[in-house]
């Protein structure tokens, strides 16, 4: 191993992650984890982290989103070449499962820093010869198949991942484990330590992601027997990760010496759902330059060099002109606009207000939200013009989200010549930035207490796009109403004395009037208060809620 060898026996911290976003071509991620794994690892290499990340190949992508002209998604394989990306490294090792030895193998992406270091993310491949038909398709499919398809995936993302580690001599002090679906990495270790739990304790970390209950992966004991075997005892694997199932949530909380949620209302939730367990809070940021657009970056470099290495310089966005802000905003809006009229049968322009909304079409984002009361939808347009952007997918199984999607196209055929509304077909991260930089407002409704943190408003706020969104996860900690945005609905101490009618109706006299008499008044006609908005989201928000503060503090409170 010379070639990655030294530079490499450095490397303390393991970051594991079921999906990764590293480039749009790669298809190794669904969503928003993806996202914030791939700014993690960006950040660390910016910030000369000594970290490495660990995910699986995923050779045949999530999905690839088809909508019908109705808004009925149709999902299409997604595969991509590895070879055109990766190098692959001399490496395997096995994983047992179903009793059978499973190879496995590794290829590697370094991603860059700004100066000299680089991050290698390892991507666990187990078509391989050798190998069974059935098993070189573990590593094919995110999130694709049954339980015991996941349960192999989990094998494979943990115990190899680990072994795979070992075997490339890179020395690891801390596990880093983005969400549970890696804490299968938890029983390697203690076997190698002679199931001193107290030691694998000592190396472990874990963010847990979802206040969601149900969306923690768990496995009946009878399949963890069969597919797993018995790794270590399965009387301790009960004590540690639960007495009926095997809940990987459970055995990461057991296992890991340092527990943090994603924003401070995160945290707050997840207390409440395991009281037993200290748990920090860590809010989510993002990569500043990644999630930055050309017009931006360039009036950042012009006025405040510097800003993508130390984000905290845009605090001093007030001696940016703001015919500057303005006139840079316009052209990301412009290439916006041209590529939706270029891509959809709909025609926007320029000058009408433009809002954005887009993330997973699942439920609790209510992504319908805003079509809740047309004929208000309708007033609010008739005072100030707007049109709606649209994007998202849904999981495949997940059919109220699907359903969603097509509650969507029949709203935009009821209101056809009276608001242009699209919905953009397969979300993904190009999409994303397009979207968050060239909208004028960022939408966000999801269904409070259900939002751990969301990204997707962070990104916005490095584009000088306001947020208006609903008061949960990272924007309780970035919202001062009329400054930095606007929010929907109470707040979270207001909710708990509320009825859930009397939240909702809260919410959407929130959504139009502050949309009729607030945002839409502005825009058209007090532009100059509308910049000043635009520079406290760069100013006050961009500034903190970034990937760089994030990994800074996760050295301080939990690598070192
Ligand atoms: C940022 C991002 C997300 C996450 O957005 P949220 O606001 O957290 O829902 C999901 N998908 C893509 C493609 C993204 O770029």
């Amino acid at each position: 191993m010379a070639k990655y060898g030294e530079e490499l026996m450095k490397q303390g911290i393991a970051y594991f992650s079921m999906e990764i976003a590293l480039s749009n071509k790669m298809h190794t991620y669904s969503g928003g984890l993806g996202v914030l794994a791939s700014d993690v690892v960006k950040s660390s290499a910016d910030l000369n982290i000594p970290l490495v990340a660990v995910t699986l190949i995923s050779r045949k992508g999530y999905f690839r989103q088809e909508l019908t002209r109705d808004g009925r998604q149709i999902e299409h394989p997604d595969p991509w070449n590895p070879q055109d990306f990766l190098q692959n490294l001399p490496v395997e090792v096995s994983v047992q499962i179903e009793g059978r030895d499973v190879r496995v193998k590794a290829w590697v992406y370094n991603v860059k820093g700004a100066g000299e270091n680089i991050v290698p993310v390892y991507f666990l491949d187990t078509d391989v010869e050798g190998n069974s038909r059935e098993d070189r398709e573990i590593t094919s499919h995110l999130y694709g198949g049954d339980e015991r398809y996941r349960l192999k995936q989990e094998i494979v993302l943990g115990i190899g991942g680990v072994r795979i580690l070992e075997s490339l001599g890179i020395k690891i002090r801390k596990y880093h484990m983005n969400e549970g679906h890696s804490s299968l990495l938890t029983l390697e270790l203690l076997r190698r330590y002679n199931m001193d739990a107290d030691r694998v304790r000592s190396m472990c970390i874990f963010t847990t992601h979802t206040p969601v209950e149900a969306a923690h992966d768990k496995f009946p004991y009878d399949l963890v027997r069969e597919v797993l075997g018995e790794i270590v005892p399965f009387d301790l694997l009960r004590r540690l990760g639960g007495e009926d199932m095997l809940n990987m949530t459970l055995l990461a909380l057991n296992l890991s010496d340092y527990i943090n949620g994603v924003s401070k209302r995160h945290r707050v939730v997840s207390r409440e759902m395991f009281p037993s367990y200290e748990i920090h809070a860590i809010t989510n940021g993002v990569h500043p330059y990644t999630w930055t657009c050309e017009s931006f970056r360039r009036l950042y470099d012009k006025y405040l060099p510097g800003w993508a290495h130390e984000p905290e310089l845009l605090s001093r966005v007030d001696i940016i002109p703001s015919s500057e802000i303005w006139r840079a905003h316009m052209e990301a809006k412009r290439r916006l606009i041209d590529y939706i009229n270029s891509v959809t049968d709909v025609k926007m322009d320029y000058e009408t207000l433009t809002i954005g909304f887009a993330r997973r079409a699942t439920a609790y984002k209510r992504h319908t939200l805003i079509f809740s009361d047309i004929d208000r939808l309708r007033r609010v347009n008739k005072k100030g013009r707007i049109q709606l952007i649209f994007a998202g997918k849904a999981h495949p199984r997940d059919e109220p989200g699907k359903k969603m999607i097509e509650e969507i196209f029949r709203y935009k055929s009821i209101l056809k010549g009276e608001i242009e509304i699209t919905y953009l077909e397969n979300y993904d991260v190009e999409i994303a930035a397009k979207l968050v930089s060239g909208v004028d407002v960022w939408l966000n409704t999801p269904l409070p207490p259900l939002e751990a943190s969301g990204t997707s408003g962070m990104k916005a706020a490095y584009n000088g796009v306001i947020n208006f969104s609903v008061l949960d996860g990272w924007w309780i900690e970035g919202w001062i109403e009329g400054i930095t945005g606007w929010a929907i609905g109470p707040t979270p101490e207001e909710r708990r004395l509320m009825p859930i009618e009397e939240q909702l109706a809260m919410e959407l006299n929130d959504l139009y009037g502050k949309l009729e008499h607030v945002i839409a008044p502005m825009y058209y006609g007090r532009r100059d208060e509308w910049i000043r908005l635009m520079e406290n989201s760069i100013g006050k928000l961009a500034s903190y809620f970034n990937s760089h503060r994030m990994m800074h503090r996760y050295v301080t409170e939990a690598y070192l």
